[in-house]
């Protein structure tokens, strides 16, 4: 289990409200109050010098579509300190062109206690503010209109490397690609619909044999969906 800490986020972006519901509902909500999370998300806007308060400009060379002004950026990312310093937060560029999201980076960037997710819009960002970016980062391969669903993406698989937001830590451990393969089949009450039976084996109370059940079943049910994660 990894060492109880406060995971820290910041996210800055033009839609704040975006974050309201999803970041205030459920484990997210709890793991705040719980102190266990810290989200606090920023208004790229309130970084403009602009008197409409826009962050946004047309593309250089010509083309459809605006950008995100390196200005407002670098404004931003100063007065959250992320410019530099040994304790600066770690800058995350949610970005379709970045490195592809997996269990295994969620754990490297759960390791990091301060992070600032940085979301783009339009056609992106300018290029000049990559700079100040350490982690750039996909969601998959395909194209959102913007940052903030990645970002909520992100900061729903990091909350649950955090201790204690999910209650039990031996579930997180065996979800789906934390050990590099799928988790086993889960059945609830009642044992028996439709027909269809639960197996006998997780009603006999044999905990030792319900154990090797779900390893077995977890192997088998990775090689049938997933077999690339055997490989
Ligand atoms: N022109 C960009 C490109 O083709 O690489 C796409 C820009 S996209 C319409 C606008 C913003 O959405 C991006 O700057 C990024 O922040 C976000 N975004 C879109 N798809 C994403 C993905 N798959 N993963 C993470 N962020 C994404």
């Amino acid at each position: 289990m990894p060492r109880q800490t406060t995971l820290e986020i910041g996210i800055l972006t033009l839609f704040p409200e975006m974050f309201e519901g999803p970041m205030n509902s459920s484990l997210l909500g709890k793991a705040q109050q719980k102190g266990l999370l810290k989200v606090k998300v920023h208004d790229l806007r309130k970084y403009s010098r602009d008197k409409h308060r826009k962050v946004d400009d047309k593309i250089f060379g010509g083309g459809s579509g605006m950008l995100l002004q390196v200005e407002p950026i670098h404004r931003a990312l100063k007065a959250l300190k992320c410019l530099k310093g040994k304790n600066k937060p770690t800058v995350v560029y949610l970005s379709p062109q970045g490195r592809r999201l997996t269990q295994d980076i969620v754990r490297e960037l759960a390791g990091k206690k301060k992070l600032i997710f940085l979301c783009g819009h339009y056609e992106g960002i300018d290029e000049r503010a990559m700079t100040w970016v350490d982690e750039e980062i996909s969601i998959g391969d395909y194209v959102l209109t913007g940052g903030e669903i990645p970002a909520m993406v992100l900061t729903d698989a990091l909350a649950r490397m955090v201790p204690g937001v999910v209650k039990e830590w031996g579930s997180v451990e065996n979800d789906s690609f934390y050990n590099g393969r799928l988790d086993c089949s889960h059945y609830s009450r009642p044992a028996q619909f439709l027909g269809m039976k639960v197996p006998d084996v997780l009603l006999s109370g044999n905990h030792k044999a319900i154990e090797e059940w779900r390893k077995q079943d977890a192997e088998a049910r990775t090689l049938k969906k997933r077999p690339d994660l055997t490989i």
